[in-house]
């Protein structure tokens, strides 16, 4: 692995078979915006690529929780072309094309994690940081311009770049950013819900989240472990799953988030849920044989010595070098794998699931889960509220409460403090104004969102007799986080 710097920019390389790859990396992604500016990096993206003609090699650009990449394979000289284009742009993006591109936008859509991940991201960090993965936000047309240009000083310069290349850097290379200071990174949000707990939601199908460091390779062996049981299990034995899935989500520096999370046979959603918790607590309680890690252990062998898996190390290289993790290197990882014992991951593993969020789809309805110690799992909701706060009270429409039993639980407050209000389960939501993130202005009503993963819709189809309520919100919440409703999201 070679290193080098052009322009102030580290270049990392290998020497590879097959054409040349370049990926451009900025660190910075989802989990640096917030919920009023939500998309701006990827708008950052678009603005930059927009300026390209026509070209004829391979060449992407994408933006995901933590980092933003610019990508090309091709000869020598096109990528040089293509990288020296794309610095170019970042240092005078087309803001006259904003409109245009903010509708391009909407018709992509996001995703930048799947979305059982995503969401359990959300229940972990609420609408901060990664937390961010599961949401919206406001709309691309909504993203205001003084937000493009503040991303774009701060994160897309020198200082918060790496260049990751599959071969040796070519003649004429150039990164003619605007130089930038190798910035001390904030350190990320703090998670909101840190004890294991289950949560339901709409996703497809069961999910675990566990905080953890990536690094871990007793962790890692077991999160490999626990994916093969539920494989054997749920897909060979029982029929009911198709694929199981594992992601990592880097955090900072020594700090992650595991998830696995497997897809569902229609109407087995509440089996596969039980399934997979109660595999999770096995191994929290009872230690793997020698044979599942030889097995694992193996795989990676196989991974992490396949020489087509050599683009990616350049990639992790340089994304260590970009946020300051120590890298481990293939040989390391089997080093320190070959080290690990079966009472060290399930040690690990116990640890990890004091942290353990674990969600299910809309429609499984209750679950009767302990944790590894034998305490009941308790299901996590948005307020540790039982009751309404004092303050004026809001109710639906008279005729809505007479149709629906429902409705005439549902009740509204919006005090000086915050807003909160009651659903039709009889379930308390809502945040003082000091948490408020995001307010929708819409005709006779205001949609609140929180800083954790909750809103109060203070909605006219839903209450009557708002104005006071409505006067209050505006008083209280700072005018830079309210917005008209996107005109680019689909009514319905
Ligand atoms: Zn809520």
């Amino acid at each position: 692995m070679h290193h080098d710097l052009v322009d102030g920019v580290p270049v990392i390389w290998t020497e590879t078979p097959g054409p040349l790859e370049a990926t451009l990396m900025f660190g910075c992604g989802l989990k640096d915006e917030t919920f009023r500016t939500l998309g701006v990096t990827h708008l950052v993206e678009h603005l930059a690529m927009s300026t390209l003609p026509r070209l004829h090699f391979d060449h992407n650009a994408s933006v995901s929780l933590s980092i933003t990449d610019f990508t090309c394979t091709g000869r020598p000289e096109q990528v040089v072309d293509f990288l020296a284009r794309v610095c170019a742009a970042l240092t005078a993006l087309p803001l006259e094309r904003i409109e245009q591109e903010a509708g391009v936008l909407a018709a992509e859509g996001s995703g930048v994690a799947d979305p059982v991940t995503a969401e359990l991201l959300s229940i972990r960090y609420g609408t901060q940081g990664l937390g961010l993965a599961s949401f919206n936000g406001p709309g691309a047309d909504r993203i205001p311009l003084d937000a493009v240009r503040e991303t774009v000083a701060r994160h897309f310069h020198a200082g918060n770049a790496v260049l990751a290349l599959t071969g040796p850097p070519p003649e004429g290379l150039r990164l003619p950013l605007p130089p930038g200071p190798r910035t001390a990174r904030a350190p990320h949000p703090a998670p909101r819900t840190t004890r294991s707990s289950w949560h339901r939601a709409d996703v497809p199908g069961p999910g675990l989240l566990l905080s953890c460091s990536l690094d871990d390779q007793a962790m890692l062996l077991a999160a490999h472990v626990l994916s093969q049981r539920l494989t054997d299990t749920a897909r060979h034995q029982l029929g009911l799953s198709y694929d199981v899935d594992g992601t990592a989500v880097f955090v900072g520096p020594g700090r992650g988030e595991r998830s696995i999370q497997l897809d569902v046979r229609e109407g087995q959603e509440q089996r596969v849920a039980e399934l997979l918790w109660h595999e999770a607590v096995r191994l929290a309680t009872e230690e793997p044989t020698e044979a599942e890690l030889a097995d694992e252990r193996e795989a990676a062998r196989e991974f992490l010595t396949d020489p087509r898996t050599a683009d990616l190390e350049v990639a992790e290289r340089a994304a260590d070098l970009l946020f300051g993790e120590t890298h481990l290197d293939g040989e390391t990882k089997l080093a320190l794998q070959a080290e690990v014992t079966p009472a060290q991951v399930r040690e690990a593993f116990a640890a990890a699931m004091e942290t353990a969020l674990l969600l299910v789809p809309c429609g499984v309805e209750r679950l009767t889960l302990g944790r590894p110690d034998g305490s009941a799992l308790p299901a996590g909701g948005c307020s540790e509220r039982t009751a309404l706060p004092v303050g004026s009270q809001y109710r639906p429409p008279l005729l809505a409460r007479a149709r629906s039993g429902a409705a005439r639980k549902v009740r509204l407050v919006v005090n000086a403090d915050g807003a909160w209000w009651q659903d039709e389960e009889g379930l308390i939501h809502g945040f003082p104004f000091t948490e408020v993130v995001g307010v929708e202005v819409q005709e006779g009503g205001r949609m609140l969102q929180g800083l954790g993963n909750c809103f109060v819709p203070v909605a006219s189809e839903l209450f009557a007799g708002l104005g006071r309520a409505i006067a209050t919100i505006d008083a209280a919440v700072p005018e830079a986080l309210c917005y008209p409703a996107s005109a680019l999201r689909a009514t319905g």
